[in-house]
């Protein structure tokens, strides 16, 4: 009985974090239900998913994308804090579209 809950809690772990690496945490509360510890342990070392957590921070309009250095700014950011590139006006208008096309 114990050892069910250890699985449990794996999977909890697991999802915990899954999602704060950007990855699926549904599916690897189940991922780490079904491998236990094993799952845990694979989910641990993967690599953070920074293309899906920048996706999400853009498509909320949370950041844009630095034209210069492509890095992740604040969307009130006047200035890129990587490498001093001074946003224009126009250069948010341009993420407005995307932001409309996931529905927000
Ligand atoms: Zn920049």
């Amino acid at each position: 009985m114990i050892l069910f809950y250890i699985w449990i809690i794996c999977g909890i772990i697991s999802a915990i974090i899954a999602s704060n690496k950007g990855r699926s945490g549904v599916g690897w509360f189940f991922g780490g239900l079904i491998l236990g510890p094993l799952g845990l342990l694979i989910i641990a070392v993967l690599s953070k998913k920074e293309e899906e957590i920048e996706d999400k921070k853009i498509e909320t309009g949370e950041c844009k994308k630095c034209p210069q250095c492509a890095e992740l700014v604040k969307m009130e950011a006047k200035i890129c804090r990587f490498c001093r590139y001074e946003f224009k006006e126009s250069d948010n208008k341009k993420f407005v579209p995307l932001i409309k096309k996931s529905g927000w």
